[in-house]
């Protein structure tokens, strides 16, 4: 794992203590020594964490890290901030600056590599959702990123996995009232409680008589639902070694007793609010994705999914030797719809359309809008003879029902022709598939329109 690392402090001899322990690990350094500089450096050059003093002159540590997350460009860049030995109060008001984690002076090299570590894999996987926000969005991701995100406010929801009654209750007598903590006792309880529910951080203590926390974590991190779930170990004074192996299977913090409760709380704010960006950034990666395979007129999918689809289908249905039809789908003198009742009224014809189409095909059939007023739906699965039966079926819901158009609902009269192919054995390709059914559409046409052809495998 390689980052470049911001180093910031007004003392060279700090700079250089923690270049040379850094470099020992094959980080790459950068250094600035006063706020201005760490803020025109972050802004100018790819920079993966912040190792940022608290005393600094002119500008301190908190008004750089307020500055760097209330701008959008920067806002997502981790910051550790390295405050002086057993000031809570400065802890309290970096999480209120916005900063993602602390460390204390003197620096010890277990916490400040583990912290280190923990935030690059948090930042490489924000850096990996806002390429791909912005790969699949043109409109600017800074926009995206700046926007409001559900509110922090609201009290996160998080499970803590601890078998012993004075631990947790003490626990959650910190955490009253400004976290949502639920507790299971049984760590394998803990394990599906986990994955059922929507937890935003699940905290694991390592006390258990008769089962290796450990298990708990990477047991949360092989699975689908939780492997983005943070896990805090709570772990006993001594038990580095149990805290770097938890650290390679993923976990994201851990907390040594006794625990200091403004500590707790600042680690869990860090843990859920990372979580609810990305979440939120994935959520919109999904949208935007989700945006580019549909048409918009009637919700069906477009014709670019249909071109990055279709050939997986068929080449599913070959390697299986099971069967696969595709009908095409033409409006007939639909340009006299629009001439009649204008634009509108034939999006409405469209529309309704389409779902008589989504009604009358099966789930894993694909509807999708070829253009204009054209449709394909693929079939896997369905021979020539019942893909025609559909057809026909599609092709009599339409002429046996009248459309309703335009704001006074008037009823009209709409008929489709439909052109159906199936795969041939022997040599086939997508490309011959297609051009069948549209041959087959095309002498639909040519026969007197409201009927279905079938090109015959
Ligand atoms: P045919 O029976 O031979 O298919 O006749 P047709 O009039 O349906 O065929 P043609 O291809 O000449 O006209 C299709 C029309 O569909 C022309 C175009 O303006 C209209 N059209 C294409 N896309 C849309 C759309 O999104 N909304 C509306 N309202 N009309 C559309
Ligand atoms: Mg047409
Ligand atoms: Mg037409």
């Amino acid at each position: 794992m390689t980052a470049r690392i911001l180093v910031v402090d007004d003392i060279p001899a700090n700079v250089k203590l923690l270049e040379v322990r850094l470099l020992a690990e094959y980080f790459e350094v950068l250094k600035a020594s006063s706020g201005p500089e760490a803020i025109e450096t972050c802004e100018t050059s790819k920079v993966d964490v912040v190792l940022l003093d608290v005393m600094m002159p002119d500008m301190d540590g908190f008004e750089v890290c307020r500055r760097l997350k209330s701008d959008p460009a920067t806002s997502h860049i981790p910051i550790l901030m390295i405050t002086a030995l057993g000031q809570v109060t400065d802890r309290v008001r970096g999480l209120e600056a916005g900063a993602d984690d602390f460390l204390t002076k003197p620096v010890n090299d277990l916490q400040l590599m583990t912290r280190v570590k923990s935030l690059v894999r948090l930042k490489m996987l924000t850096d990996e959702l806002r390429l791909r926000a912005a790969t699949t969005r043109n409109i600017g991701i800074e926009e995206l990123l700046g926007r409001n995100f559900p509110s922090q406010e609201t009290a996160p929801k998080v499970l803590l996995v601890d078998e012993r009654q004075n631990s947790f209750e003490r626990i959650q007598a910190m955490l009253r009232g400004s976290v949502d903590l639920d507790v299971a006792t049984d760590p394998h309880a803990g394990f599906f409680q986990a994955a059922d529910s929507n937890y935003e951080c699940v905290m694991i203590s390592t006390g258990f008589a008769d089962f290796d926390p450990l298990r708990l974590c990477s047991q949360l991190r092989s699975l689908d639902r939780t492997r983005f779930l943070p896990i805090i170990l709570v772990a006993e004074a001594g038990e580095e070694d149990r805290i770097i192996r938890g650290l390679e299977l993923g976990i994201n913090d851990y907390l040594v007793r006794p625990i200091d409760p403004h500590e707790l709380t600042a680690r869990l704010r860090t843990q859920v609010r990372r979580k609810r960006y990305n979440d939120q950034l994935r959520a919109s990666v999904t949208q935007t994705i989700e945006m580019a395979v549909t048409d918009p007129l009637t919700g069906l999918h477009n014709r670019r999914y249909l071109d990055s689809h279709l050939q997986t289908l068929f080449d599913r249905a070959v390697a299986r030797r099971r069967p696969l039809s595709v009908m095409i789908t033409d409006l007939d003198r639909f340009k006299l719809v629009n001439d009649t009742y204008g634009h509108d009224g034939g999006d409405d014809v469209l529309k309704e359309f389409a779902r008589r189409l989504r009604q009358n095909v099966r789930g894993i059939d694909l509807a999708c809008r070829f253009g204009g007023e054209e449709f394909v739906i693929v079939m896997p699965d369905t021979d020539g003879p019942i893909a025609e039966k559909v057809a026909e079926r599609i092709r009599a819901e339409v002429a046996h029902l009248p459309f309703s158009v335009g704001k006074d609902g008037k009823s009209i009269d709409v008929t489709v022709s439909v052109g159906v192919s199936s795969i041939r054995k022997g040599a086939d390709s997508v490309e011959a598939l297609m051009k069948r059914a549209d041959l087959a559409l095309y002498e639909a046409k040519s026969g007197g329109r409201n009927r279905v052809v079938a090109k015959a495998a």
